[in-house]
């Protein structure tokens, strides 16, 4: 489906367009102190969770309906647009009632489509700006059914927001960024404007700078960043607030790179490079194909021979043996044994079609 998409955000705003604010409405004094002071960095829209969606009961869930108040007067007083969280046809409804200029969907509501089934019905006739997180679990197609939802229902000011991914096995984020996601969303819908969030990516505060950076060197059009106005006494993501001072001195760190450029000299230069990296894409392309032939072909002789298509021992011979080989050539280890995994795997389905058709 082709989405029809209009830009959410003010036209005259400079990436990166910067999203700050608590994880959570705490109290109206934490809100206004932690909001008037992002103001003087370059902030440009106010965020405040108001119903906290979490893991397990029993941890602070939010003020709910009171903290609406709160945030629409730190948008009034700091003449910033405010944005809240909406999970359900009520949030929406008190959200539009309360004056929030922004709705964002979270990344546990854009797993279930009958959630943002709910909530785009009850935005249907309503012209307001829906950013929509990924889904906890890495299927762009989850991602993409939510801004389907809502255009259906007439939303047309649509943003992604970037929040990375839920694994089971531990690794150096809270959450796997899986950056090739939203570069495919990127790819399919170059107008969709992208916000990378990196606090819930990375969960602590001291990657946040490195995340952002690589966000912006992937030519996001902006940053949402949890902020308070003292992360040590949060009631949630303690760990991965920064005052609005530490938030404003991270700003300054990012290096701003531009997409493209008019200089003849580099474009030449990057135009060679760029046909040597086609060369080898070439070639990559026609080994792959000879060595799926030869699959085919160990396939067809197994068969033959009623030998399994796995042979464990083989599998673990290859891929110690590459991991050696690609040792001191500048390729990890993780890249290696996923190709790998990927080729293997690919092999195997081939196989498979000729031993079972
Ligand atoms: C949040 O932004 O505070 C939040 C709950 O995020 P997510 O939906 O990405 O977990
Ligand atoms: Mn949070």
């Amino acid at each position: 489906m082709k989405l029809n998409l209009q830009n959410p955000f003010k036209s005259d705003l400079k990436r990166p367009i910067l999203i700050s604010g608590p994880c959570s409405a705490e109290s109206a004094e934490q809100v206004m102190e932690t909001c008037v002071n992002l103001a003087k960095y370059n902030v440009n829209m106010l965020r405040a969770g108001v119903w906290k969606p979490r893991t397990r009961p029993n941890n602070f869930e939010g003020h709910g309906t009171p903290a609406l108040e709160w945030i629409v007067n730190a948008g009034k007083a700091t003449n910033l647009p405010v944005t809240i969280e909406v999970a359900t046809a009520k949030h929406v409804m008190e959200a539009l009632e309360a004056g929030i200029d922004v709705l964002w969907i979270g990344a546990r509501t854009t797993v279930n489509p009958f959630a943002v089934q709910e909530i785009a019905d009850a935005l249907k006739g309503v012209d307001i700006p829906v950013m929509v997180k990924n889904p906890i679990n890495p299927d762009l197609e989850l991602w993409l059914g939510a801004f389907e939802r809502l255009n259906n229902s007439g939303i047309t000011k649509l943003a992604a927001i970037h929040r990375g991914f839920s694994s089971y096995e531990k690794g150096k984020y809270r959450n796997e960024p899986h950056w090739e996601i939203p570069i495919e969303l990127k790819r399919r819908f170059p107008e969709l404007r992208l916000i990378c969030d990196p606090s819930h990516i990375t969960g602590d505060r001291q990657y946040l700078l490195e995340v952002s950076q690589e966000a912006m060197d992937l030519n996001y059009d902006g940053l949402m960043i949890e902020s308070h106005r003292d992360p040590s006494v949060a009631l949630s993501d303690a760990k991965q607030q920064l005052t609005p001072d530490a938030l404003g001195e991270m700003m300054k760190k990012i290096v701003l790179r531009k997409v493209s450029t008019e200089n003849a000299q580099f474009n030449n230069k990057l135009e060679e490079l760029r046909s040597k990296i086609n060369k080898i894409d070439d070639q990559i392309v026609d080994i792959l194909s000879e060595r799926m032939k030869v699959a085919r072909d160990i396939g067809t002789y197994k068969k033959e021979n009623n030998i399994t298509i796995l042979q464990p021992s083989r599998w673990d011979e290859i891929i110690m043996k590459k991991l050696e080989q690609s040792k001191n050539k500048g390729l990890s280890e993780k890249f290696i044994t996923e190709l790998f995994q990927s080729i293997h795997n690919e092999s195997i389905m081939r196989q498979n079609e000729i031993m079972n058709g």
